[in-house]
């Protein structure tokens, strides 16, 4: 027994594909207000989109025939014919968003002509008609959504917590406001006004969502060929991300997400950037309308393109210019690493020539009796890092050096270009700990060391007397300073570095609320935040190695890893953050080091309390012994 449906079910049913949360409204209404040519947008939401979504626009309006039929399934004004399905200007085009919305909610319409002198009023509740009025309004359209599911509890009942369903609301505005850089759009949040963004250029727009530095971490994009023109932002290499996080693709305005395109870009950063780490990018490209379609997803964030491997190429092609041309070449050349996590040589400072030194009753780990309580991993690595220089004899240092000859009394010369960054370490305890190991440390590779030298600009590479020692640089970094971190946790006093300018952050209010949530845990580590209101913090002092310009992209990867540990459930509190941020401020993998960066480093490493593995557990080095060489010469 077949039944027809009423409208009333089956528009019910349609309204699931199109309107599953309150951020997909929130969509379908923003992209209504543009497709209507609107210049001023204002979104207006209360508790998350549950009891209010509405949006204002000053875009065309309706007449009063309009305004009803607009509610209808399959109503549009924006194709007549198949054929205009291949010719798609707009971001509607299936008539069924309105006609979903009110089935599933209490919708209240204000709409009016610009040569009109009386709009419309239209009230509509699960799909039923309860008023239509001429009334009086701004040219424009004013819908407002009211409590939406009101008629599907099991639908209401599966939303999720008021936090989640405003950052997929949030998601989704910037996602519409990003490409139409030339719209002015609000957004107010249980009246609180999350965002203010003026109609201005690309850029602009994305310094006002993402926050003002923002643009200085992005190389400029732009290539214009036949298949396809394309413009926008690609992160610069030492702005990756653990997570996939800004990563925004548009065709003709519209936001997609497609796999291949996507990793047309990442892949432009190949060996630039370390593995599992991801940029950012903005890039809007522009395609003749026939060559794509998007017709294949009801919530059109899937689009298929016939010129898919053109486009491939080129969008990789530009990517690599971008990154090709401002970048290692150029800044090795003009630039030497400015915002390297060491403090810069003083002018007119010349290394001392490396001499040969012998300290004879240097034992790398047993000397300061400092580290008495070695936990059993530290006494093994303490062993093996004994054998890298003792040839595996466990004599107690005597022969550190030996065979290379040389005078003993150098003691002071050779040491490794000290940079003041040891002085960072200001920490009493740390400090009395490095004064202890400084001298002999240094001795003990200079005795043994050649120069130290970098291979693929991410590992440093030098000799012991065991062998050829590999580091990686970067989880080398990572480990000096998740220590000097955890050690300031636990001091009394953590030491910071008051800033001559303090930084102002802003972040989107997921994230403000987060940071806000996490700032005592960074107060310890000799961060000093203030909120202002308004998602913008202001920050006056942190720990010594955070260079100013890094103060609002670190504290963004903190709250992203923070987020993704949360989600997770491993965080421990303030140690995840000391090791997400070790992670952030460690130099890059890529990043080419001074000499004395790497001897810095090497120093710093050896006196860490375990050396040969990163905060997260990975390896930060390998000894190849002579032994193995002789092998691979077989
Ligand atoms: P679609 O956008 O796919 O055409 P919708 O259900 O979203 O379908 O909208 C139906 C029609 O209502 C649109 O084609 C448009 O003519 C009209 N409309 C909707 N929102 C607005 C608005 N904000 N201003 C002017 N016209 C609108
Ligand atoms: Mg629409």
């Amino acid at each position: 027994m077949i039944n027809i449906l009423p409208d009333s079910v089956a528009n019910q049913i349609a309204a699931g594909e199109v309107v599953d949360r309150p951020a997909s409204a929130v969509k379908e209404l923003l992209e209504n207000a543009l497709d209507a040519g609107a210049t001023e947008i204002q979104l207006i939401i209360k508790d998350a989109g549950r009891s209010l979504i509405q949006v204002i626009d000053n875009g065309s309006g309706m007449s009063d025939s309009d305004a009803r039929l607009c509610f209808e399934r399959h109503a549009t004004s924006k194709i007549k014919r198949a054929e205009d399905l291949f010719d798609i200007h707009t971001m509607g085009f299936r008539g069924e968003a309105l006609a979903s919305i009110a089935a599933v909610a209490q919708v209240e319409m204000k709409t009016r002509l610009h040569d009109e002198e009386l709009g419309s009023q239209v009230i509509i509740e699960g799909s039923d008609v309860k008023e239509q009025n001429p009334c009086t309004c701004s040219p424009g359209t004013s819908i407002a959504v009211k409590n939406l599911f009101f008629n599907i509890p099991a639908r209401r009942n599966f939303l999720k917590k008021d936090s989640i369903e405003l950052s997929h609301i949030e998601e989704v505005f910037r996602r519409v406001a990003l490409p139409n850089y030339n719209v002015a759009f609000s957004f107010h949040h249980n009246g609180k006004l999350l965002y203010d963004l003026k109609g201005g250029n690309f850029a602009q727009r994305i310094a006002s969502i993402f926050g003002n530095n923002f643009s200085a971490r992005l190389y400029h994009i732009e290539e214009q060929t036949e298949p396809v023109s394309l413009f926008g932002y690609v992160g610069k290499e030492e702005y990756v991300k653990k997570v996939r996080g800004e990563q925004y693709l548009f065709v003709n305005g519209r936001f997609i997400k497609h796999l291949g395109l996507s990793a047309a870009i990442e892949k432009a950063y190949n060996e630039l950037i370390p593995e599992r780490t991801y940029p950012s990018y903005f890039v809007l490209l522009s395609v003749d309308p026939s060559r794509i379609d998007i017709n294949i997803h009801p919530t059109k964030t899937e689009v298929r393109f016939i010129d898919e491997h053109v486009i491939f190429a080129i969008l990789r092609a530009a990517t690599k210019k971008a990154l090709g041309q401002f970048s290692l070449a150029t800044e090795l050349e003009f630039n030497p690493s400015p915002d390297l996590n060491f403090d810069p040589v003083p002018k007119g400072y010349t290394p001392p020539a490396p001499t040969v030194s012998i300290n004879p009753n240097y034992n790398p780990f047993y000397n300061s009796g400092q580290h008495g309580s070695s936990t059993p991993s530290q006494k093994s690595i303490q062993s093996q890092l004994r054998n890298f220089w003792n040839d595996g004899s466990d004599s107690d240092g005597d022969d550190i050096g030996g065979g290379s000859g040389g005078d003993s009394d150098s003691d002071s010369d050779s040491a490794p270009a000290k940079m003041p960054s040891s002085g960072a370490s200001s920490l009493p305890g740390e400090a009395s700990r490095q004064t202890a190991h400084d001298d002999s440390y240094a001795t003990t590779l200079n005795a043994t060391q050649n120069p130290p030298f970098q291979y693929a600009a991410r590992y440093v590479i030098t000799t012991l007397k065991s062998g050829v020692v590999v580091i990686d640089q970067h989880r080398a970094h990572q480990r000096i300073l998740y220590e000097r971190l955890m050690a300031r946790r636990e001091a009394a006093q953590p030491s910071s570095q008051q800033l001559l300018f303090p930084v102002n952050c802003r972040f989107n209010s997921s994230d403000s609320e987060l940071l806000a949530e996490i700032t005592p845990d960074l107060q310890k580590l000799g961060f000093a935040i203030a909120t202002l209101g308004q998602n913008t913090f202001v920050v006056t002092a942190t720990p010594p190695d955070v260079h100013p310009d890094d103060i609002q992209p670190l504290l963004e990867q903190t709250l992203a890893d923070h987020k993704s540990n949360m989600l997770q459930r491993h965080s421990d509190g303030d140690r995840s953050i000391c090791l997400s941020l070790a992670r952030h401020m460690a130099i890059p993998a890529g990043k080419v080091l001074k000499p004395q960066e790497m001897q810095q480093l090497i120093a710093d490493l050896f006196s860490c309390q375990v050396p040969d593995q990163s905060p997260s557990g990975q390896r930060i080095m390998f000894i190849i012994t002579e032994q193995d060489i002789a092998e691979k010469m077989r």
